[in-house]
């Protein structure tokens, strides 16, 4: 049969022509990208193997062999691990979409010099081998199977596949390398990359046909930690997590008693593209006594963690254990519990010996954790302590227990407000008076934000409020001496403000629930607040964006007395009663309210021709 010709996926192509035109220096880590894939390929065979002790033959021990030759220009990856089908050669090689691919494809276009070294991390690490091939073939037997299968291509748009001869279970990929490429056909070029990247590996790596194996060979989470240096963890860290940062936080350490594992996990430095992906699973591997069976454990770490990496290795569990049982596995949940426990404990600890380091972590993933203060009721107030918030108080961020260390007298709750950025949220009239007496706000702008505070409720007895519905107790807080509301207190009240007050609800009528005036507002002239068992505004906002309710609540229309539009409305408005004018102001004061909180007019025709006639009036 002659070999079968097939267009790779378009975006595919594009990578790879990025990928094979690179002038990217450390193109080593192509070996690393194919080591991995061997050592994953053994780890799928062997848990195959507990099941079907027939797929593993007579040949029961793993290894990956890397060889040169030197006349012929080639360097050869092998294993003896699950192997792949014709079909599946064409779609992991060439024709499946990867998600990862086209987020790939962004960063490298974006980052104008975007790096290389990164490819593993997007599940593309294969297409690394073009960085110093002219032509990859790839010659698989999948276990089990009778026929083989020869993939080749030359990373140009196409690739072939034909049947083969090879006798052997598992892959080899053969590297004819470009011109210009020779380092590596030095035997020392290589034995220097494989303990660089490859150390940790669990499968021996052997190089031309030598008999020690060029690595440890061993798994590493079971090494004393007094035995492993920082690099050994940094090179692992790379490994599992498919990342190429520094780890912010190790967390290495060995559970016994009633139930016995090994845990290494890792807190990424930085954060992966694909955080908020709703697909996007843990990357925490589980072992069962050192056999690796999945990386998809569900339940094995709550998703509010699940910018973890790393390995859990467990004793207990049965090493027949199926995907499937992993579910509601009594024993799972109990390991879930004691890396949640250590995880929170070690996080604390973070936040008290490294601030900065803390506050970059949580810039990185606070906005996950959080996740957990709304749906984790069993760790919500661990978390709560160990949260940071950007507020009114200062550039960083804050804890909530500093937070309650800075209330005023009379303050009974903590304050927060929900909106895009901290930048505009600083400035939204809501919190102006808090700003003046002194009050701290919260200023949070994660989704996760308009629905955690109301399951949380507390925080050390004090309730977590919106300071849009601030309602009664605003008036009570004591606020700084020497702040600028005590200065315009003294200002009487405009006398017409009852009148105006009458007359802006009369003329609203329906559209809003009630007229008031404001406590809190010092340099707006106008605001709108919910009552206090309304929605929050961001909050019903959000959900209205997302259909989960169709009509919004109405709020109450708040009129700053010291704002000298305001002063001077009311004074007409004890004057002269009603005008068309007033009538038009008012309509425009309740636009101007909803523009400000980031509202759309529900009128805007209506709201021009009003402005259009005042401007008239007044030019
Ligand atoms: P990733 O390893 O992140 O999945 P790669 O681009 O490195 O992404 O590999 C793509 C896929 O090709 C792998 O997921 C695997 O299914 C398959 N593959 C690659 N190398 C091998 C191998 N040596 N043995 C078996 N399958 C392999
Ligand atoms: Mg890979």
């Amino acid at each position: 049969m002659p070999a079968e010709q097939m267009q790779f996926r378009a975006e595919v192509s594009r990578l790879l022509d990025i990928v094979v035109h690179s002038l990217y220096s450390d193109k080593e880590v192509f070996l690393r990208e194919l080591i991995s894939n061997a050592s994953d390929a053994c780890d799928k065979l062997r848990y195959a193997g507990i099941t079907q002790p027939e797929l593993l033959g007579d040949d029961p021990d793993f290894e990956i062999t890397v060889s040169i030759d030197k006349k012929g220009r080639t360097i050869t990856v092998a294993d003896n691990g699950i192997g792949m089908t014709r079909d599946e050669l064409v779609e992991n090689l060439g024709t499946i979409a990867r998600s990862g691919t086209s987020a790939f494809l962004k960063q490298l276009e974006e980052a104008k010099k975007g790096d290389i070294n990164q490819i593993g991390q997007f599940g593309v690490g294969f297409y690394a081998a073009f960085m110093v091939a002219q032509a990859v073939e790839v010659r698989s037997r999948k276990a089990g199977s009778d026929e083989a299968w020869c993939w080749e291509s030359d990373g140009r748009g196409e690739f072939t596949v034909e049947e083969d001869s090879k006798k052997t279970r598992g892959t080899e990929i053969v590297i004819y390398l470009k011109q210009g490429e020779d380092e590596f056909l030095d035997a020392e070029r290589l034995r220097a990359i494989v303990a660089k990247y490859s150390d940790h590996i669990a499968i021996p790596v052997i190089l031309n046909g030598e008999d020690k194996p060029a690595n440890r060979a061993g798994a590493l989470w079971l090494r004393n930690k007094n035995d492993i240096t920082t690099d050994q963890y940094r090179e692992f860290y790379h490994h599992v997590a498919h990342a190429f940062d520094d780890a912010a936080l190790t967390l290495h350490w060995r559970a016994e008693g009633v139930i016995e594992y090994t845990g290494l996990l890792f807190v990424p430095g930085t954060k992966p593209y694909d955080l908020f992906d709703p697909k996007r699973q843990h990357g925490v591997k589980l072992y069962v006594k050192r056999v690796f069976i999945t990386d998809h454990a569900d339940g094995l770490v709550p998703p509010w963690l699940r910018f973890l990496r790393g390995v859990i290795d467990s004793e207990d569990l049965p090493l027949n254990v199926s995907r499937e049982m992993l579910q509601n596995n009594p024993m799972v949940a109990k390991i879930r519990q004691g890396v949640t426990k250590r995880v929170l404990g070690d996080l604390g600890k973070f936040a008290a010996d490294d601030a900065a380091g803390y506050e970059k972590f949580w810039d990185n993933f606070g906005a996950v954790l959080k996740e957990g203060l709304y749906e984790d009721a069993t760790y919500r107030d661990d978390i709560a302590k160990i949260a940071r918030f950007k507020s009114t108080h200062g550039d960083g961020v804050t804890s909530l227990a500093d937070y309650v260390s800075r209330m005023k007298p009379g303050q009974e709750s903590i304050f927060y407000i929900c909106g895009e950025s901290a930048e505009k949220l600083a400035r939204n009239p809501h919190i102006e008076g808090f700003k003046a007496k002194g009050v701290e706000v919260l200023l949070l702008t994660d989704q996760v934000d308009d629905f955690w505070p109301s399951v949380l409720e507390t925080f050390d007895g004090k309730e977590l409020k919106s300071a849009t519905r601030a309602g009664d107790e605003f008036g009570k807080i004591a606020g700084d001496k020497d702040g600028d509301d005590k200065k315009d207190d003294a200002k009487p009240a405009p006398e017409g403000m009852a009148d105006l007050v009458a007359l802006v609800k009369l003329t609203l009528g329906d559209e809003v629930k009630d007229v008031r005036v404001s406590d809190r507002l010092t340099s707006s002239a106008v605001c709108l607040t919910a009552d206090e068992g309304d929605l929050d505004l961001h909050l019903e906002r959000f959900l209205k964006q997302h259909n989960q309710i169709r009509t919004a609540s109405k709020r109450i229309l708040e009129l700053n007395p010291k704002h000298a539009l305001i002063a001077q409305m009311a004074d007409r408005a004890k004057q002269a009663g009603a005008s068309d004018n007033l009538k038009d102001f008012a309509w425009l004061l309740l636009d101007q309210a909803r523009l400000l909180d980031g509202d759309t007019l529900s009128d805007p025709v209506a709201f021009s021709e009003r402005l259009g006639a005042i401007m008239a009036r007044a030019v």
